[in-house]
């Protein structure tokens, strides 16, 4: 008997991996063959597990948000800025990318991040006023549901802020600049990541949905049934 025993589920990059206690294993906690594995030690603490866990999606999330910031901050999009004279403010249309505006605003081209557990917040942008440069934050657990293109898209969200501190429409434009499939990553974040979390709901959503359908169906059918029966059944003479 080899002494390996599963222990359960974890979620990463969207999927729901097995978790297995390898007692020969001298690590705590490694990733291998689309599982993870942990020794005798670190199965017997939960706290430990987590631990060891939120470790190595940190790393792995660090790299895939430094690799996004970097593609995304050179990218010129064309966007509105308010421009003043001093005594009026008026819209200006430029081409320019993050780096450049933080060069016209006089910031320090320094974006730091830092990646932590936020209850409500897949992202965050803050500004260090006094050091005139933008820090950003971002869930841990985003790399417990994708493997990246909707990180960047949370990435990318708050970027946009650099430019426009709110959500409005010129936000959301500019930030549908500079990540072209803003639509299909909101979908993930509202409809994929609760089925995620609760792979029940979404079966329950598919029974709900397969019921109007069968509904609906029947409706069709029975309409078209009577407008048929109209046609070509001769009517029936009443009878007493
Ligand atoms: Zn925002």
């Amino acid at each position: 008997m080899s002494g390996k025993q599963k222990l359960g589920t974890l979620l990463y990059l969207g999927d729901r991996l097995e978790i297995w206690v390898e007692p020969n294993q001298s690590k705590n906690f490694v990733f291998y063959q689309n599982k993870f594995w942990v020794n005798t030690r670190t199965a017997a603490n939960s706290e430990l597990i987590n631990l060891e866990y939120d470790m190595f999606c940190e790393t792995k999330l660090s790299q895939i948000i430094e690799k996004g910031i970097e593609r995304l901050r050179s990218r010129k999009i064309k966007i509105q800025l308010d421009y003043t004279d001093g005594k009026t403010t008026f819209k200006k249309d430029m081409v320019l990318s993050v780096d450049e505006y933080l060069k016209l605003i006089d910031y320090s081209k320094k974006i730091d991040f830092k990646i932590g557990a936020y209850k409500k917040e897949w992202g965050i942008n803050q500004i260090d006023v006094k050091q005139k440069n933008f820090v950003l934050f971002f869930n841990l657990d985003l790399i417990k549901f994708d493997a990246g293109d909707h990180i960047n898209y949370v990435v990318a969200h708050e970027l946009a802020h650099i430019f426009h501190r709110d959500h409005g429409s010129e936000f959301n434009s500019t930030l549908e600049k500079l990540f072209p499939s803003k639509r299909n990553s909101e979908n993930f974040f509202d409809f994929k990541i609760p089925q995620l979390l609760n792979p029940a709901s979404g079966q329950s959503n598919n029974l709900i949905i397969f019921l109007i359908v069968l509904l609906l169906a029947y409706g069709v059918w029975s309409i078209v049934s009577q407008w048929f029966a109209g046609i070509f059944t001769p009517p029936v003479k009443p009878t007493f």
